[in-house]
């Protein structure tokens, strides 16, 4: 049987420790805090923020959660994230995507501090991660390597095949995996006979924003399969692609109409010695992370 990687031990691990560290920089006088800008009401943001605002407050750190107007304005919002860029009692920044369309969500993504991009999107970060400098890396990525490291996959000398190229989950793992000296491989929507390369993965990960990409035989036997992926079920013709005859999703779907399935197709993890599920893996180390980084942007801007 394949070796399940739970996201939740290893997110409440994490999360313990910050909160350790939060305490520890308490009784320096230090208290992380991290503003949160959602704008608008998208239902899946106004989810996500929440959970990042009571991360905050069970682990210690101080929150600031600032909701503009769905008509806000570029100029507005970068007047905004100046007022953040110099507050003192703020170490990290973190605007929840998607923005509204009339706002430039690169330029305001590039006004933050570099030293508060607790989202480690801002390019001076992403030029930091690949110089192998000191940088608040992606949240997500970043949360892959603990996941690795934290259940013990050797990752030095391995074949690591990342699939998906973007420059918020692909490319930074790919550097990150790199960094812990793992051979790397990107792939993309133009590589030819991918299943060719994924085969060579002793760690595969999939990060490409379609349900149940990778099959079976794209996975060699006995490889860590990593699934970022996360994509909504939502007709019965697909959830009987994935999941027909498994009664627990079964109940799941009847009851809310819809389920969640990662990059990877649930059979492809038999293949596998070890996997993070979907849901209960990489995503329940997101925030983690994000508190994490928060408190490491206070403790680096102080030069502790
Ligand atoms: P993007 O859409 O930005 O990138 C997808 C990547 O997959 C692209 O590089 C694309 O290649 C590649 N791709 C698409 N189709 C194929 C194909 N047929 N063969 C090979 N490669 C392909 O997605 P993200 O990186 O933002 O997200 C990836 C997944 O991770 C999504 O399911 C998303 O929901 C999930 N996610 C989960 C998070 C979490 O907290 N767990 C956080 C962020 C994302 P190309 O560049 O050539 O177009």
């Amino acid at each position: 049987m394949p070796k399940v990687l739970d996201g939740a031990v290893i997110a409440s691990e994490i999360k313990q420790e910050v909160a350790a560290e939060v305490k520890r920089l308490a009784a320096r006088g230090v208290r992380p805090g991290l503003a949160a800008v959602l704008v608008g009401q998208v239902p899946a943001s106004q989810i996500y923020v929440k959970s990042k605002v009571q991360a905050c407050a069970d682990l210690g750190l101080f929150s600031d959660l600032i909701t503009p107007a769905e008509t806000v304005t570029t100029e507005e919002m970068l007047a905004l994230i100046a007022t953040l860029n110099a507050r003192d009692d703020i170490d990290g920044i973190l605007v929840q995507l998607p923005l509204p369309k009339q706002v430039d969500a690169k330029l305001l993504l590039d006004a933050i501090d570099p030293a508060k991009d607790v989202d480690g999107f801002h390019p001076v970060n992403a030029g930091r991660l690949q110089a192998g400098r000191p940088a608040l890396a992606p949240c997500t990525p970043a949360g892959v390597i603990e996941i690795l490291k934290r259940s013990g996959i050797p990752i030095a000398g391995a074949n690591a095949v990342v699939v998906g190229r973007s420059d918020i989950v692909g490319k930074p793992a790919a550097m990150l995996l790199l960094h812990e000296n793992a051979t790397v491989t990107i792939c993309h929507s133009k590589t030819r006979d991918l299943g060719a390369v994924t085969r060579q993965a002793d760690i595969l990960v999939a990060a490409i924003g379609r349900p149940g990409f990778i099959t079976p035989e794209m996975v060699k036997p006995g490889a860590t399969v990593i699934d970022v992926g996360i994509n909504r079920i939502e007709t019965r013709e697909e959830f009987d692609r994935f999941f027909k005859g498994n009664e627990k999703r079964e109940a799941a779907f009847t009851k809310r109409g819809s389920v969640i399935v990662g990059d990877v197709h649930p059979k492809a993890f038999e293949v596998a010695g070890a996997y993070t599920p979907v849901p209960g893996g990489v995503g329940l180390l997101t925030i983690a992370m994000l508190m994490a980084n928060t408190v490491r942007a206070a403790k680096m801007r102080r030069g502790l």
